[in-house]
């Protein structure tokens, strides 16, 4: 590898909504530049998690090296794909630091997202040289003018960047991947310098520890050589240092402007930072700019449904933790739900792909329990300590304020449901910041922008909001701070007795609702007792809400017959007084039965 030949080098993803067809886009480059044979290929190739393949979503990013000649000369292209999910957006910004250059993939029959605003916006913001390009126009119903109308005014592209491509039939990739070699610039990096790398992902191999994917910066490594890696001050040396072409190859040295994988031989993940710089012992470089570590901000509790697995769900959540950093995890016990984890994810569809991930890959059936967010919660000392759960909810003489997270929401609709989705928001607690048209005028497409707790939007804002507008509404949203808010402990009583795992926090707005509806669901799914069982929603000492489950009531008097009144209310007064005397003595203690507790717990 010369600096000549770093010149011939090419870092790419590709940025699209999903099913805009960013996968298909990807299969016809690995077939063009010969990278995967005719014979061999499978739809959607890179998407290789069978979980990925079924939902035609993908999830771990993956990156892969084509060669590619024009006029004689040959191009290295490493296409790193992202996810297209707003939940992954970190492994979104972690693709596009280590390319200098993305596609913008718009489905010709869709329009621009929501989503994909905020990604392109990114990659403006990192420097990146975008190439916009108008996808399936093979399909008979495709508006490709407009959608090209709508990239010029959405970003402020000139009409004639535009590039035009079907996925289907591979018209137009050809010219896709010209003009990456013409306007992507290569990567800068210089080979004298001692070597440094960007780890971008991070996967474990039985034998081979954790592979950290890496974009090589300066410098050069091979094979064997002692490497080190900086935040975690870790050292280890490179048993194997290779490409994915698109299977792992072995491709020693790996130099500046390169994408590789490397393999650490450690074998504990957390050694290997994703964002961290790898470099050689021994010299001494300045680490390389990082990015932020993602923090969960969706919680909820996974139980084995099968309690005595327990330990085997403990073993999964290590497994998948292993290659996804942002996923966290807590023992937890849960009451009648016996014990389980208190999880934290990047948003909901992060936590739906993980219990699903548990339930394929380990063969573990998993229940969860609704989404909750970390509070804020700033006590009267001056402390401030985060609190997801009711049962660890302060003693409210002891709170100054409390804080809830809260994201700024971009939908676009067709303006037709605007109202429908104004009104939704403001159920749910939200001030509109923006409300304009975009575009041009024949898509009658506009644009909002919330400021929504996060509360809120986790429970089912998103199926609503698609309902409500037959399916065309684009969310994106993005946690943006913390918003004061009147919080309190919702504390159910059964049997005068607080029951932790069932109480929640909640906006004290709410509560009232809230507290019914859990009440209600109680009196439905507990089974009698043989006296009558008080259910209560209190905030503090005021009980809010109570209802009362009847005693169950033996048939004693079955066996009078004819009309002794007097003989038939004794009967009943003696099973009466047992029931007094039975309460008393606390025999009679209430079950929570695993069936209340998850009609409670799924109430959001
Ligand atoms: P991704 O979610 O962006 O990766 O999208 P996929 O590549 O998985 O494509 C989503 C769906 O659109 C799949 O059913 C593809 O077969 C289909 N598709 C992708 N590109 C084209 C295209 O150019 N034309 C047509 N007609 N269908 C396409
Ligand atoms: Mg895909």
């Amino acid at each position: 590898m010369t600096s000549q030949d770093i010149l011939n080098i090419r870092n790419f993803s590709i940025i699209a909504h999903i099913d805009h067809g960013k996968s298909t886009l990807a299969d016809r480059m690995l077939e063009c530049t010969h990278t995967v044979s005719k014979r061999l290929m499978v739809n959607q190739f890179l998407d290789s998690m069978e979980l990925e393949r079924e939902r035609g979503i993908t999830i771990k990013l993956k990156a892969v090296k084509m060669t590619y000649v024009s006029n004689d000369i040959s191009y290295i292209l490493n296409l790193i794909d992202t996810p297209g999910h707003v939940d992954f957006s970190y492994e979104v910004s972690r693709s596009l630091v280590a390319c200098e250059g993305a596609i913008l993939l718009v489905d010709a029959t869709q329009g621009v997202q929501a989503q994909t605003v905020a990604v392109v916006d990114k990659a403006f913001s990192y420097g990146l040289k975008v190439i916009p390009v108008v996808n399936k126009i093979d399909l008979p119903y495709a508006m490709v003018e407009q959608t090209a109308l709508d990239i010029v005014k959405t970003f402020g592209f000139k009409q004639n960047e535009i590039l035009f491509s079907s996925g289907k039939s591979g018209e137009g990739i050809d010219k896709i991947l010209q003009k990456i070699v013409e306007v992507i610039p290569p990567p800068q990096g210089d080979l004298k310098k001692p070597f440094r790398a960007l780890i971008f992902d991070s996967s474990f191999d039985e034998h081979l520890g954790v592979l950290a994917s890496v974009r090589v910066v300066d410098g050069s490594l091979a094979v064997n050589e002692k490497i080190k890696f900086f935040k975690t001050n870790q050292s280890s040396s490179a048993l194997k240092v290779g490409v994915m072409a698109p299977n792992f190859c072995d491709y020693s040295p790996l130099s500046a402007g390169e994408v590789g994988i490397l393999a650490t031989g450690l074998k504990d993940i957390k050694q290997v930072r994703v964002g961290d710089t790898v470099s050689k012992q021994g010299i001494s470089t300045e680490p390389l700019l990082g990015y932020n570590e993602p923090k969960p901000v969706v919680f909820l509790g996974l139980y084995p449904l099968n309690s005595s697995r327990f330990l085997d769900l403990r073993k999964a959540l290590e497994r998948l933790s292993l290659n996804d950093a942002s996923l966290s995890y807590e023992p937890e016990s849960g009451g009648a739900l016996g014990h389980g984890f208190k999880c934290g994810f990047l948003g909901l569809l992060h936590a739906e792909i993980i219990q699903e991930r548990i339930e394929r890959e380990f063969n573990l059936e998993v229940v969860s329990t609704t989404p909750t967010v970390a509070y804020k919660v700033s006590l009267t000392d001056g402390v401030a300590i985060f609190c997801s759960s009711a049962s660890f909810f302060p003693d409210p003489s002891k709170i100054d304020f409390i804080e809830e997270p809260v994201c700024e929401l971009t939908i676009y609709v067709p303006s037709q449901y605007m109202g429908k989705v104004i009104d939704l928001c403001s159920q749910k607690r939200a001030t509109i910041l923006e409300n304009n048209f975009v575009g041009n005028v024949e898509l009658q497409r506009v644009k909002l922008k919330f400021i929504m707790p996060l509360a809120e939007m986790i429970t089912d804002f998103y199926d609503r909001l698609k309902s409500i507008s037959s399916g065309y509404a684009s969310l994106d949203y993005e946690i943006v701070g913390y918003a004061k808010v009147d919080a309190v402990k919702l504390s159910i009583l059964v049997a005068e007795t607080a029951v932790d795992a069932l109480s929640r926090i909640a906006y004290r707005g709410k509560a009232l609702d809230l507290g019914r509806q859990i009440i209600t669901a109680l009196k439905e799914t507990l089974p009698k007792e043989q006296f009558p069982v008080a259910l209560q929603a209190a905030i503090g000492g005021a009980i809010i809400a109570r209802e009362t489950i009847p005693a169950m009531r033996k048939t004693v008097t079955q066996k009078l017959y004819g009309g002794d009144v007097t003989r038939k209310n004794k009967l009943l007064d003696r099973q009466k007084e047992g029931k007094a005397r039975l309460k008393q003595m606390g025999l009679g203690r209430v079950q929570i039965t695993k069936k209340a507790f998850w009609k409670v717990v799924k109430i959001g």
